[in-house]
């Protein structure tokens, strides 16, 4: 059990025999609480497997498995370790590790939002439990830019870890103190603005160099850590400007600077090497939106990703060159593109960005609105429009919507209600299907050969995304000219090493702690496999609440059980099933309580539990969270 689950863990009162607060006993289902109806999942866990049925749809894998039986870590020696904290086997929560002797390199914090296994959780974090074991080692950490899935873990993480220096370039400062700002209570981040063109001597064996990248947001860099062995190479998150397949000058620059290298290592973004070729260029992008704005007549409004910052801006400067004012709307633009304002990095004038208030001075054919929430999120500003619940904004026939990203995967449905919703007011709709008006900020499988071609690594790693995603970036690596053992697909947690002065890449059978980390309301930690799994029952099946009063000398049931119940069944058209419950709850006490002294409380709660369980099962084929509080008098 790790730090974060014991401090989690709601404080432990006495076992409730021991436990008195009135002259009535309390016996909820559970051993921790004895005055509060928390569900025992001790319990229902233990019922469940006596039930013998099918399992629910339960995703169990992934969630906080332990790692108490983990081999002890070695030191490095005089080996390069690398780990990545996570990133690995998903999209977000980016954070790599690279140790050598007495220094330890860190590159990004982010967070992932949360997963369809976690329900209610709000984000997912690194487990950084390696690092907080060794923080006096941790010199810099390196953030690549300022996406979320790269700083997000930040405000998190940074105090566990001994709040060590932190070095980014400009923009990415400023969102780090921009989201820093939602964290009074954590210390301020103790931040180094770089330039690509800095050079950081960590200590006598590490040296940090830069290079800007492509991506979709401005300041985006890969590091190139130096070290007596060879470089290392971690591009960040990135794509490539290109003209038809052809790198355009300023890559070719920016990569030739690998030729003379002795890269030793390189890891690299793997989000879309699954699409063969190259990517849509930015510039294809951009060109169709100028038009679309140069050549609509009525108002137009562009929901995109907040993320995608540089189009933002750009999209600012055709509506000001096509005479339009631009309206904001969603707060993480707003946001990024007053950091972008803040960097000195916007080029429209002042007055083109004007407030939503004022949108009803100018006719619709001047206004362009840019917005969040093309992927249907409930409570962004596209969806409010097309719900009619926007304060200011009304769809009318001659408005149009362009909807400049792509769907990310598990928001097929959402998407879909937005456009059905946008396309019953009779708007005029444009998707990235129809249209080049997207492009994602990650190289498809054509760049990353380009970009394995130039760097010329001699181990490689693939990051950034899923399993899957490596082993295809992993083919192209190998087909690059890699020998399949110099190429690692790591598991979050993995420890890889660089041994015999750089001569060859391995994988140890220890692994450093890679338990999830929960962000669940104002908790940080592993939240127990016990509560996901009861949010899943609860959402599936509910909940079944049965409430008994028992004499404690003589066993019996005093009046007829309560029931409660949420989510399960519609009661008042379940009565017989309410009179079942109730005589099986009864039937259940005084069979196991009569004549014992004590009454076995426990006990008594396994018996209804299952019991009722097992009715509930037979008459419903649903399995919701039956939960016996049993009050003695
Ligand atoms: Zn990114």
């Amino acid at each position: 059990m790790t730090q974060q689950q014991t401090t989690n863990e709601p404080k432990k009162v006495p076992a409730s025999k021991n436990y008195t607060t009135s002259k009535k006993q309390v016996y909820s289902s559970t051993n921790r609480t004895t005055h509060r109806t928390t569900t025992n999942t001790k319990t229902h866990r233990n019922q469940t497997t006596r039930l013998k049925t099918p399992e629910k749809k339960l995703v169990k894998h992934h969630v906080s498995q332990t790692n108490k039986d983990a081999l002890p870590i070695p030191p490095a020696g005089d080996n390069i370790r690398i780990i990545h904290l996570g990133g690995v086997e998903e999209v977000g929560r980016n954070m790599s590790l690279i140790e050598y002797k007495d220094d330890i390199i860190v590159i990004d914090m982010g967070f992932q939002f949360k997963e369809d296994y976690a329900p209610g959780i709000d984000f997912i974090l690194p487990n950084t439990k390696y690092l907080e074991d060794r923080k006096d080692k941790i010199k810099a950490v390196v953030i690549t830019h300022g996406h979320l899935d790269h700083i997000g873990g930040m405000p998190y993480i940074l105090s566990k870890i001994g709040n060590p220096k932190v070095y980014a370039r400009l923009l990415t400062t400023l969102m780090i103190k921009k989201r820093q700002q939602e964290f009074l209570e954590e210390p301020e981040p103790n931040m180094e603005v770089i330039e690509t063109d800095s050079t950081i001597k960590i200590s006598d064996n590490i040296t940090l160099r830069f290079f800007a990248v492509t991506h979709t947001i401005p300041d985006a860099m890969g590091v190139i850590i130096d070290t007596p062995d060879g470089s290392i190479v971690h591009t960040g998150d990135l794509k490539l400007d290109h003209v038809d397949g052809v790198p355009t000058q300023k890559e070719e620059e920016t990569f030739k600077q690998f030729e003379k290298e002795n890269v030793l290592l390189l890891m690299s973004d793997s989000t879309n090497v699954e699409r063969p070729g190259f990517s849509i260029p930015e510039s294809t992008v951009t060109n169709t939106i100028e038009k679309l704005v140069r050549e609509t007549k009525g108002r137009i409004i562009l929901g995109s990703f907040a993320s995608q910052l540089e189009r933002a801006m750009t999209i600012i400067q055709f509506a000001e060159k096509y005479g339009r004012k631009v309206v904001v709307e969603g707060r993480s633009m707003k946001t990024n593109i007053a950091v972008a304002e803040e960097a000195g990095y916007l080029k429209h004038k002042k007055e083109t960005v004007i407030p939503i208030k004022d949108i009803e001075n100018y006719p619709p054919e001047k206004i362009l609105v840019l917005a969040t929430g093309s992927q249907g999120e409930e409570f962004a500003a596209l969806m409010r429009i097309a719900n009619k619940t926007h304060k200011f904004i009304r769809l009318t026939k001659s408005d149009t919507i362009i909807l400049s990203s792509s769907i990310v995967p598990g928001n097929e449905r959402s998407v879909q209600n937005l456009k059905d919703k946008l396309s019953r007011a009779g708007v005029h709709i444009i998707h990235y299907q129809v249209s080049d008006i997207h492009s994602s900020g990650h190289a498809n499988g054509g760049e990353t050969r380009w970009i394995q071609k130039k760097i010329k690594p001699k181990f490689f790693i693939p990051v950034h995304g899923y399993h899957y995603m490596h082993t295809v970036h992993a083919d192209i690596a190998h087909k690059s000219g890699i020998p399949l053992s110099n190429i690692v697909i790591a598991d979050n947690g993995t420890i890889i090493e660089i041994q015999d002065k750089g001569k060859k890449i391995t994988v140890l059978k220890e692994k450093a702690p890679s338990e999830l980390v929960f962000v669940d309301g104002f908790s940080v930690g592993n939240v127990q496999e016990a509560v996901l799994r009861d949010r899943m029952m609860l959402a599936q099946d509910g909940i079944f609440v049965v409430i008994a009063i028992i004499n404690s000398k003589t066993g019996r049931v005093i009046k007829s059980p309560d029931i409660i119940s949420r989510g399960f069944v519609y009661l008042r058209e379940s009565q017989d099933l309410l009179r079942q419950a109730r005589y099986i709850t009864k039937k259940t006490i005084e069979d196991t309580a009569s004549g014992a002294k004590p009454i076995n409380f426990d006990n008594l709660k396994h018996e209804i539990t299952y019991n009722v369980g097992k009715y509930l099962l037979n008459q419903t084929a649903k399995r919701p969270i039956v939960l016996p509080v049993l009050i003695s008098v």
